[in-house]
């Protein structure tokens, strides 16, 4: 279920950009353009604040890169993919979505990891790879 804006009250009280004076802002929305009581500077309600949400597919990324630490590339190629994607979601809804550090410290995590698996993986192919050639 998706929160609905409901959820996300905005605290009654907004700081004044300016000169950091504290006004009650109960009855207005973000957006509004608000002159300080203090010191008669106007500024934009909600402007200053980050109401961006966390990209899922950036912190599932980053959750994968960390488990590829056990699971190698099984977690470490999904990483990587997730990642892309989600750095492309940030990048196409640069307001509502954030998340891009995780989303890249996935994709290294991810890349350094499966890359390593390569080789391991290799190794243990190869010999059963010989072993089938020596059966011919
Ligand atoms: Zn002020």
């Amino acid at each position: 279920m998706e929160p609905t804006a409901i959820d996300v009250r905005r605290p009654a009280t907004a700081n004044c950009p300016h000169c950091g004076a504290s006004l009650a802002t109960e009855a207005v929305d973000d957006g509004t353009t608000i002159v300080c009581a203090a010191c008669r500077q106007s500024f934009v309600l909600g402007s200053g604040a980050d109401a961006r949400r966390y990209s899922r597919k950036a912190l599932a990324s980053l959750v994968l890169g960390i488990c590829s630490i056990v699971f190698w590339c099984a977690a470490g190629i999904p990483a990587i993919i997730l990642g892309v994607l989600a750095l492309i979601d940030i990048r196409q809804n640069k307001d509502q979505l954030k998340g891009r550090q995780a989303a890249i410290a996935g994709i290294i995590v991810g890349c350094s990891l499966g890359v390593i698996c390569f080789p391991v993986l290799l190794g243990l192919l190869m010999p059963a790879w010989q072993a089938l050639r020596r059966a011919k």
